[in-house]
């Protein structure tokens, strides 16, 4: 008998009522204190609240698990509750298989602002296995570092030849290094603490180094799915848009370069270089007014 997605998951048991969270009392982006609820479950089927700042626009979860709590969920669930939930597996392999055209995207996008520079190392942030790490290496000729949470995809970034360290940005030891180029690949979701994280990866950024970052467009990913419970997952503390994502760079002193709109309509890529931070930078109304019209159209759209 084939399962449904929802029962594939409960044969996971995993308990995330049980873990340990955190409730959030201030916006990471604009220290507003005044939250609009916008989903009260996510894709998986788990209690977990979506909260939105009525100020900046910016989405997170409210209360969220623990710094703890989402290193056990790294190294144990995540695969496999993505899985359960696409109902095929996916793993350090499969991912590679995703990964490489994904690469090739993101060096052909850094490719006219490489060549002006003198780029000669990276550092990749959440860079999983290293795939893209390695491709971006390869097409630039660069030294190649890594940090990730997940051990054994660091294991597997270092038989590839790359410096990978298990951890994350926040307690990442640069000892002193600037990289000329720093990624953050379909990872900024994953933080927790994006303005302290952003800030961090400028002080390994060289003067005139290039940082590329990507988001998922949280307002892209509402209007793709049914409801806006589909577009809130565990494994995202965080939802940003372009207004919020451009509003924390200005804030975390990044200008940047030139965006990228991916083919699937999801992903928003810039590459960056170093400004001075703009610490009172914020979305225009307009753009935190459009997202909620946007989440409340979502919510109130004819089911099928
Ligand atoms: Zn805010």
């Amino acid at each position: 008998m084939l399962l449904t997605g929802a029962e594939r998951i409960a044969a996971l048991g995993y308990d995330y009522d049980a873990q340990p969270k955190e409730s959030v009392s201030h916006c990471d982006l604009c220290g507003g204190d005044l939250f609009v609820v916008v989903a009260h479950g996510d894709r998986y089927g788990f209690r977990a609240e979506a909260h939105g700042c009525a100020r900046c626009g910016l989405v997170f979860l409210n209360p969220r698990m623990t710094a703890d709590a989402y290193a056990d969920f790294y190294r144990e669930t995540y695969r496999p509750l993505v899985s359960a939930h696409h109902g095929h597996l996916i793993d350090a392999e499969t991912v590679e298989l995703e990964q490489a055209p994904y690469a090739e995207n993101v060096a052909d996008f850094l490719a006219s602002f490489v060549i002006d520079r003198e780029v000669s190392s990276i550092l990749d942030v959440g860079g999983s296995t290293g795939v893209v790490t390695e491709a971006v290496a390869r097409r630039f000729g660069l030294r190649a570092a890594l940090v990730d949470p997940a051990p054994a995809e660091v294991e597997r970034a270092r038989r590839r030849g790359i410096d990978a360290v298990v951890g994350t940005i926040e307690g990442f030891d640069g000892a002193g290094r600037v990289f000329d180029l720093v990624l953050l690949c379909q990872t900024i979701d994953h933080l927790l603490d994006v303005h302290a994280s952003l800030a961090k990866l400028r002080s390994l950024l060289a003067a005139d180094g290039l940082f590329f970052v990507d988001i998922v467009d949280f307002q892209a990913a509402c209007l793709q799915q049914p409801t806006v419970e589909d577009a809130v997952k565990i494994d995202h503390p965080c939802y940003l848009t372009e207004s919020t994502a451009e509003a924390y760079l200005a804030r975390t002193g990044f200008r940047w370069l030139r965006k990228d709109y991916a083919g699937d309509g999801l992903h928003v890529g810039y590459v960056c270089e170093r400004c001075d931070p703009d610490p009172a930078a914020l979305p225009a109304t307009a753009s935190v007014d459009r997202l909620f019209h946007e989440i409340r159209r979502v919510h109130n759209r004819p089911s099928p």
